[in-house]
């Protein structure tokens, strides 16, 4: 995605950072008057759009996951094989979490969009992506006490400023009316990122590495918690969450991300 290519998206880019700086140190007035000036562009290809999130061209694009899927791990099914039936993946090698959705399938505009908020600051995606998120999760939601979202090790977040998987939860948290609870999962050591590691690294490289904060044991004891990330690949993150986060006694953890690998073989990150 080539963001210079044209000079009115290089005009809008420099006038998105006028408007960043103005946070900081003009009148609210000010920012909103900047804000009003510019054109909402889509999330994924920034061509000016109507409303907000992503153009038709990008939406139709996006491979929103819907019924039938496995009701265990969200993996969406080319035949209904009726009611209750699980996935040969959910019965082969069964996750730690009870439950798993996911808004969108893995693959290009729902790459482009993860890496944009994950790596380029784009927190205003955080809105679109966590309303498609409420949509996939509503059936986890219904019957949950706290929104989880998978903690960043304090380097990696102080180096990266935030943490996209809190900036989606805080947007459901607002949609659907589960608090927020953040801080009460922490990563308590460092791990290497998961890209490029096969699945047995994958799962030896997150053992360990997150634990339930022994004065928020509390927050997460008997309660059904919803586990929150951005991509769930192998699952090996979120399964290392669900058994610190089952260890802390919760009564059970569903995880709903914004997009899954529904093959790893065919789409590799
Ligand atoms: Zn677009």
């Amino acid at each position: 995605m080539d963001t210079e290519a044209s000079p009115f998206r290089s005009i809008a880019a420099q006038l998105r950072g006028a408007v960043k700086t103005c946070r900081g140190i003009a009148s609210h007035a000010a920012k909103l008057a900047l804000d009003i000036a510019l054109p909402t562009l889509c999330v994924a290809c920034r061509e000016p759009v109507d409303g907000e999130g992503v153009c038709a061209k990008c939406w139709s694009k996006l491979s929103f996951i819907a019924a039938p899927f496995c009701p265990r791990l969200g993996i969406p099914f080319v035949y209904d094989p009726g009611p209750g039936m699980l996935s040969m993946e959910a019965i082969a090698d069964p996750p730690a979490y009870a439950r798993a959705r996911a808004a969108v399938r893995y693959d290009d505009v729902a790459r482009t969009l993860v890496h944009a908020l994950k790596y380029q600051d784009r927190t205003d995606l955080a809105p679109a992506m966590g309303r498609w998120m409420t949509r996939a999760g509503l059936e986890l939601l219904e019957g949950a006490d706290a929104l989880i979202p998978v903690p960043l090790h304090w380097r990696r977040g102080w180096s990266r400023r935030y943490n996209q998987s809190a900036a989606l939860a805080r947007v459901i948290a607002r949609q659907s009316g589960v608090p927020l609870s953040g801080g009460a999962l922490r990563r308590v050591r460092p791990t290497q990122q998961q890209i490029g590691l096969s699945r047995p690294q994958r799962a030896s490289n997150v053992q360990g590495a997150f634990k339930v904060a022994a004065d928020r044991q509390s927050d997460i004891q008997g309660r059904r918690v919803i586990l929150i990330d951005d991509v769930l690949t192998s699952g090996a993150t979120a399964d290392a969450c669900a058994r610190a986060l089952l260890r802390a006694k919760a009564a059970s953890v569903d995880v709903l991300v914004f997009a899954r690998v529904v093959d790893t073989h065919k789409a590799p990150i």
